[in-house]
């Protein structure tokens, strides 16, 4: 996610009441999905060798995908369509405005095999979504241009999603052992958040720790310089990698720039994180 703005955010994007409703979620969201989270990253740390890797331009910059299944994965959960590479040297579509959800309304289904387990954690998601930022997830009646939350195998991540608003169906694939904190994160993409360790100032903060990394996933820890950072780079934002993401050693592959380890967050959104989804759908 690249979180940048220099606009002025007002707090007015911010009711009392969302706020009061963050604590009482934020204390739900802790109790429920910190086992699964450490045992299953979105970027696992168990090795999943990258096979097919292509270069292409995103926003106009040159960048490392994998193909697989069809798709295009950019750092590891993130799914470019076809057309969004297509258009990639322009650089107005890309990045985290490429494009956004008309009206902040993102129309949702949840695919029939989903299981009762994680059709909870997509509800409690949802919740978070729709009390604490300006994007509201609404159940599918006919709307053509919708999410439709899937249950897929774990292929190198628990989930993934398609970046920003495409336009027709596209998708949030969700495994059996993800937690509602990565939910949260999938969806970010889905509302068009990069990763947080993607972004132009990150070094001032992150120690990339390269000798660490699984060889053939380097790729996904290069700078996403053509996004838009949003707000002041947060180390506990639900968009940030997880400290051993890719890690071929047990090592962590990411630091603080001081060398210090940091503790990751899935328990759910930061203010810093609901500021930035709100910048971009005020
Ligand atoms: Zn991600």
């Amino acid at each position: 996610m690249n979180k940048k703005i220099n606009e002025f955010l007002s707090l007015k994007t911010q009711t009392k009441k969302t706020i009061l409703v963050s604590f009482m979620m934020i204390a739900a969201l802790s109790s429920c999905s910190k086992n699964s989270d450490e045992m299953m990253p979105e970027a696992r740390d168990t090795p999943y060798p990258a096979e097919n890797l292509k270069k292409g331009l995103l926003g106009g910059q040159e960048i490392t995908y994998e193909r697989k299944n069809g798709m295009n994965f950019f750092q590891g959960d993130i799914v470019l369509s076809d057309q969004q590479l297509a258009e990639g040297g322009t650089a107005s579509k890309g990045g985290a405005s490429f494009s956004r959800w008309p009206g902040g309304k993102i129309y949702y289904t949840v695919a029939s095999n989903m299981g009762s387990i994680n059709a909870n954690k997509i509800t409690t998601a949802v919740n978070e979504y729709n009390a604490k930022t300006n994007t509201q997830w609404i159940p599918r009646t006919n709307q053509s241009n919708y999410v439709e939350f899937i249950f897929g195998s774990s292929s190198g991540s628990d989930g993934w999603a398609h970046i920003g608003y495409q336009g027709g169906r596209q998708t949030v694939s969700l495994d059996q052992y993800i937690s509602v904190g990565s939910v949260i994160h999938e969806m970010g993409h889905t509302v068009g958040l990069y990763h947080e360790h993607s972004r132009k100032d990150r070094d001032q903060y992150l120690s990339i720790q390269w000798n660490n990394i699984q060889n053939g996933q380097a790729y996904n820890f290069n700078m996403y310089t053509s996004g838009t950072d949003i707000g002041p780079f947060n180390i506990n934002s639900v968009m940030m990698y997880w400290p051993n993401s890719y890690s071929k050693n047990g090592q962590p592959t990411i630091k603080r720039a001081d060398n210090t380890n940091f503790t990751y967050n899935r328990t759910g959104f930061t203010t810093g994180d609901i500021n930035t989804i709100n910048a971009m759908y005020p």
